[in-house]
Order: structure tokens, then sequence, then C-alpha cells
């Protein structure tokens, strides 16, 4: 079936990216032709089934990028800022779709992002779940019908490994939660709490970041008023979804213009 869209997955050896290659293996609308690791890392050379510690795919893991990018139709990457920032500019290149769900990244890298849009398709979401994308709206719309009396407080929980703080999820909850309101989130975001803080500001948006042990990710919006609560939950428990969501998100790049898309474009939400 090689007419089906060639699909390469950058951060091979890592948690999403094992899991995104077992995804586009069991898909009948797409073929993985290629997987990237960082230079240096055991696992070059070697096919990445085995590395994977299965089967052989057929599919040796390569640190030469735009050698195998050449032959996509779509680059999954959920890698760390700077290899992403490098990889919009060559999947542009190679004309490849690029899906992005890399977090953590500073406001100089989504600059080089949208310059690479501008030539390319990319599609960026900190969440690629069809549940944290729902919640997103459903965010927007309760910060919408609610007034400042109710503090709104975005509680998130992520395993040990995570190295950024809040979480991408987190983040793009508090911008609905501030597109809702109709303000700017970086005027009223507080992050890191400690210490003699002062009575918490009306009309703030606030963040708390758990990390521990294998959680895959939970995220809590709350709405809290004197003497009610309302509390918006999502719980992942398999990052099945996040891949499931991003190879969604390749096969519907397919044909579209350049341009930054999100994964409530892909959902139609
Ligand atoms: P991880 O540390 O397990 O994996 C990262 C991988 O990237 C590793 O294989 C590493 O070797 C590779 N890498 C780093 N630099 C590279 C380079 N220059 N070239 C090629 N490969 C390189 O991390 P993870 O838990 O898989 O998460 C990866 C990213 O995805 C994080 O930013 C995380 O927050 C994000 N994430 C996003 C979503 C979403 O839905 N958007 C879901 C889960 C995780």
């Amino acid at each position: 079936m090689t007419n089906l869209p060639g699909i390469v997955i950058t951060g091979a050896s890592g948690r999403m990216g094992q899991m995104l290659i077992k995804t586009v293996q069991a898909s009948d609308k797409a073929r993985l032709v290629g997987v990237v690791d960082r230079p240096g890392h055991d696992w070059i050379g070697h096919d990445v089934g085995e590395c994977m510690g299965g089967a052989a795919l057929g599919v040796a893991v390569s640190d030469d990028p735009l050698e195998v990018f050449a032959h996509a139709q779509a680059v999954i990457d959920f890698t760390s800022p700077a290899a992403t920032v490098e990889f919009a500019g060559l999947a542009a290149q190679a004309r490849a779709v690029h899906v992005i769900g890399t977090t953590g990244m500073s406001e100089d890298d989504l600059k080089k992002i949208a310059a690479a849009a501008r030539h390319a398709t990319v599609i960026r979401a900190g969440n690629m779940s069809l549940g944290v994308n729902l919640l997103v709206q459903l965010t927007k719309k309760v910060a919408a019908a609610l007034d400042e009396d109710f503090d709104i407080e975005v509680i998130e929980a992520h395993h040990n490994k995570k190295v950024d703080a809040p979480s991408g999820t987190a983040l793009m909850l508090g911008e609905a939660a501030a597109e809702g309101r109709g303000v700017v989130l970086d005027n009223v975001s507080d992050r890191g709490r400690d210490g003699i803080t002062g009575a918490r500001e009306k009309g703030h948006i606030g963040f708390s970041a758990i990390r521990g042990g294998d959680i895959v990710g939970e995220h809590d919006v709350l709405f809290a008023a004197v003497g009610e609560r309302v509390v918006l939950r999502h719980v992942a428990t398999d990052r099945a979804i996040f891949a499931r969501g991003a190879l969604k998100a390749a096969l519907w790049g397919q044909g579209k213009g350049p341009g930054e898309y999100d994964m409530v474009d892909v959902l139609g939400l």
C-alpha cells in the first residue's frame, strides 16, 4: 500500500516516539517511512522495531533528519524545543506536513516555527487528545459565563520525568480561560506562588504543577467563588490518545495550504 501517506517519527526512543511508532504501524491509513533520534543515541543505525523490544520493522533509526524527511508526507515530532525548531525548517524544505507535539517552547522558538509555517503546513498543539481540546472549548465558555467573583485556577499533574511547567495543556487551558474573560493571559497569570504572596488578586488566573510517578497527564480548571465551585477535569490514562490525535492531524494536513493550524482545526470543534 505504497500510496498511503509516509510518516516519519522524530524522537523515536522517547515515551511518545515509541507510542507514535506503534500507532502508525497499527494504522491502515499511513505507513512508517523513517524514524529519527539525536546523534549519538544508542539506537542510531539499528532497526527500530528491535530497539523497542519487538520484531524488526525494516526501518533503521537515523540521525540525519534532512535525508529521512525527504521520503515523508508528514513528520510527527514530540521531542525538545531546540530539535523542533530545527525540524520545522527541514520539514518545510521537504514539503512535509509538520505535526508538533513538543511543549515548553519560548517566544523566540514560536517565532521561528511561525516563519517556517509561511511555506509549510504546521499543526501544533500542546495536547493532541480529543478530550482536552473539548475541555479547552468548555473552559472558554464557562469563563465567559462566570464573572471575576469566580477565581480561576489551572491545576495539572504529570510524571516525574517531565521537564517543563506549567504543562503545554495547562497553558492552553489558561489561554482559553483568558480568552473567555476577554483578558490577556500574560497580564493576569499567577505562576509559582511561594512564601508571603499576599492575598489572591481578583481576576488572576493561577497555575499549579504536581510532578510524580508515572502520571500520564491530569488537568483541572477550577472556578472557585464564595459558596460554590465548578471543576472541569480531564484525566489521561494512556499516551495512545496523544499519538492517535497526532496521526489524525498528519492525515488531515495532507493537501492543506501553508499555515499554522491546531487540533481545534483538525477536530473541527
Ligand atoms: P522523552 O524525553 O521520553 O522523549 C524525547 C525524545 O526526543 C527522546 O527520544 C530524545 O532522544 C529525542 N530528541 C531530543 N533531541 C533530539 C534531536 N535533536 N533529534 C532527534 N531526537 C531528539 O519525552 P516525551 O515524554 O516523549 O515528550 C516529548 C515532548 O512531547 C515533550 O515536550 C512533552 O511535553 C510533549 N508531549 C506533548 C503531548 C501533546 O499531546 N502535545 C503529549 C505528551 C507529551
